[in-house]
């Protein structure tokens, strides 16, 4: 192939890649691009994809695309209230759309900078009023790097070519590439028809660019397992393992009702930091992930026999009676709230 051939092959490659990226950018950023009311048939896009993906041979992604295409037609404003409960809230999302989330912990952490340095060095702005570190703005920047990859070989440059391109695998490697496609593969999951489509893309299109590929051999850290408990009477809801989960992949919930200790696969790094806490020795690691964020123990919360208010959970107070052995009237005192038990303290010392 001569020179110029050479160039316009790397030119439509590099065309391709910031056309797919931009693309997913926009299909996961509210207010939503109108054609995914008919994802399943003749839209613009989807013909888009399919090219990008074709010219960069991804079966896997053209498997995803496939399952777009059968998708039915959709309601806008319900696939909008549909994105907001998968990415936005209010509430819990299913699944947290920003990196410093899954990497940190917390929001705006130092992920976040990180990404916001990357988009300053290479002059990208992103749009205002949204972290940097929002899946869409990091997949938005990899389409900039691209597009300016593909006007430099416009150009006939083919070092500044390289230079872009080089970047755009660095930034990829270094954060999209580590946290979206687990986003994806949950979404793939539990999304339904229009979002679990573009999520499996989205993760095989990111795992195959960075050569993360199962395919081809993971360089991903085997995930070890998702915890469950070997008993779930048996927990008194202590929160030990939720006060070591620096993920916050569990947590507690609780409503008038009930206590919940509930996990979140989804933030699971499967590191076992909630097993080897648990006093009891209850939790252990299994390989099979829940679909969906799961309630590992349920407990009734108990209501005080005095003032008949809602106060801690059932299992919390059997935890304290089985500690303690007790019985009778000491047995029957701790089944009273906190306000009850000191009003019966001060009237008993009178
Ligand atoms: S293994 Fe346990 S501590 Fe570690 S991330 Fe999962 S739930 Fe949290
Ligand atoms: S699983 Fe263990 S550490 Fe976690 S709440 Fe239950 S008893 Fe406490």
């Amino acid at each position: 192939m001569r020179g110029r051939d050479v160039l316009n092959v790397q030119y439509r490659i590099a065309h391709a890649r910031a056309r797919l990226y931009q693309e997913l950018a926009d299909a996961f950023e509210a207010p939503l691009p109108d054609w995914l009311r008919k994802p399943g048939s003749d839209n613009p896009l989807t013909e888009a994809l399919v090219t990008a993906a074709r010219e960069l041979e991804s079966p896997a992604c053209l498997r995803a695309l496939n399952q777009l295409a059968n998708a039915p037609a959709q309601d806008l404003t319900q696939l909008r209230a549909h994105h907001a409960r998968l990415l936005v809230g209010p509430g819990l999302p299913l699944v947290s759309p920003y990196e410093s989330w899954h990497k940190d912990a917390q929001m705006s952490g130092s992920t976040s900078q990180e990404v916001a340095q990357w988009y300053e060095a290479y002059g990208a702005e992103p749009p205002a009023g949204e972290l940097p570190d929002h899946m869409c703005i990091e997949l938005a920047f990899l389409a900039y790097l691209y597009r300016q990859e593909a006007f430099a070989l416009e150009n006939e440059q083919a070092e500044d070519a390289e230079i872009w391109r080089k970047q755009a695998q660095r930034f990829l490697r270094k954060h999209p590439a580590r946290w979206i496609p687990q986003v994806g593969e949950t979404l793939a999951k539990q999304a339904g028809v229009v979002f679990g489509p573009l999520g499996e893309l989205l993760a095989a299109f990111l795992r195959e660019e960075a050569g993360l590929s199962r395919r081809t051999g993971s360089t991903v850290k085997k995930h070890k397992g998702f915890p469950v408990l070997a008993q779930p009477e048996a927990c008194g809801l202590c929160s030990f393992c939720v006060q070591v989960c620096t993920t916050r992949a569990l947590y507690i919930s609780e409503s008038n009702t009930e206590t919940n200790l509930m996990l979140s696969p989804a933030r699971c790094t499967g590191c076992g930091a909630c097993t080897k806490t648990c006093p009891d020795d209850l939790l252990m690691l299994d390989a099979r992930q829940p679909d969906g964020v799961v309630a590992l123990r349920t407990s009734p919360r108990a209501i005080c026999p005095s003032c008949g208010n809602v106060h801690v959970s059932e299992a919390e107070i059997e935890a304290v009676v089985a500690r303690l052995e007790a019985t009778g009237s000491l047995r029957q005192s701790l089944m009273y709230c906190v306000d009850c038990k000191a009003r019966q303290g001060a009237g008993s010392r009178k």
